[in-house]
């Protein structure tokens, strides 16, 4: 530990509690003030006791590729229905939550409200899933943060990315590196109107690796380590595809995909 570093704990406290009197903390979900002894970092730092009790902790047996939680007992590792004889590009996928309830209220105003300042409390929320065991004994720090990319025009209209947002967030408490690897170079309508054989039509060709330029150089990613991070995985084509350019064209050696929630 190097000497400054308690220096800066203690001034990241006094900040922290400066900025609590300033700006008392309320619930994200209910908006009910938070207790003054509130922990900073995990669910109880973004929701009060009533609200955390609402959110659905993702808990063993879930699918080993996509994460979907089963209920019932299961001991060994499974694979849900959706991944069975699926050619699927990304290694594994593991999200903290599921998408219900306060989380998912938190996520639509980040997102649809443009609520940019939610970002630190689903980078939070995000990083509960570097806790899963597979990823336990791993140095994250040799790894790459990869956000799933936006297309321009809808960056436009967000004024942001939220999985970039998410991304830049994790990696200052992380120390984990980060960049913008891919681009999305076709828009595609919202996915939730589309069935599902469109949906994948649709999705196929609509990323790309974006290419280097001057002011904006990519890092070595021959045989990297990537952690592809988005707000929610639905039914993980859209992660596929970047998956699959990550791999084929990248050369990156493995793909773990990383979301705030399971939908
Ligand atoms: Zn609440
Ligand atoms: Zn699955």
């Amino acid at each position: 530990m190097s000497v400054a570093e308690p220096v800066l704990r203690t001034a990241r406290r006094f900040w922290q509690t400066a900025l609590d009197m300033l700006y008392p903390r309320v619930c994200h979900g209910c908006q009910d003030p938070l207790p003054e002894d509130a922990p900073h970092q995990g669910k109880a730092a973004w929701f009060c006791g009533s609200c955390c009790e609402e959110l659905v902790e993702i808990q063993a047996p879930y699918c080993c590729v996509c994460g979907e939680p089963f209920d019932g007992a299961m001991t060994e590792a499974f694979v849900c229905k959706n991944c069975a004889g699926r050619r699927i590009a990304f290694d594994f996928a593991v999200a903290g939550f599921k998408a219900d309830g306060p989380l998912r209220e938190m996520i639509l105003q980040f997102k649809y409200g443009r609520q940019l300042t939610l970002r630190a409390g689903l980078a939070d929320m995000l990083a509960a899933a570097l806790s899963d065991p597979r990823l336990a004994g791993e140095d994250l720090r040799q790894w790459l943060l990869v956000p799933v990319p936006l297309h321009w025009t809808r960056q436009y209209w967000r004024g942001f990315n939220q999985s970039w947002e998410l991304c830049r967030r994790l990696s200052a408490h992380t120390g984990i590196p980060a960049a913008q690897i891919l681009r999305r170079h076709s828009r595609t309508s919202p996915q939730a109107r589309l069935h599902r054989k469109k949906r994948l039509q649709n999705l196929k060709r609509a990323f790309a690796l974006r290419k280097p330029r001057p002011w904006h150089t990519l890092p070595p990613l021959q045989g990297r380590r990537i952690l592809l991070v988005d707000d929610v995985l639905t039914t993980g084509a859209t992660a596929h595809e970047c998956a699959k350019i990550l791999k084929q064209e990248a050369g990156a050696e493995k793909v773990v995909v990383i979301t705030v929630a399971r939908g």
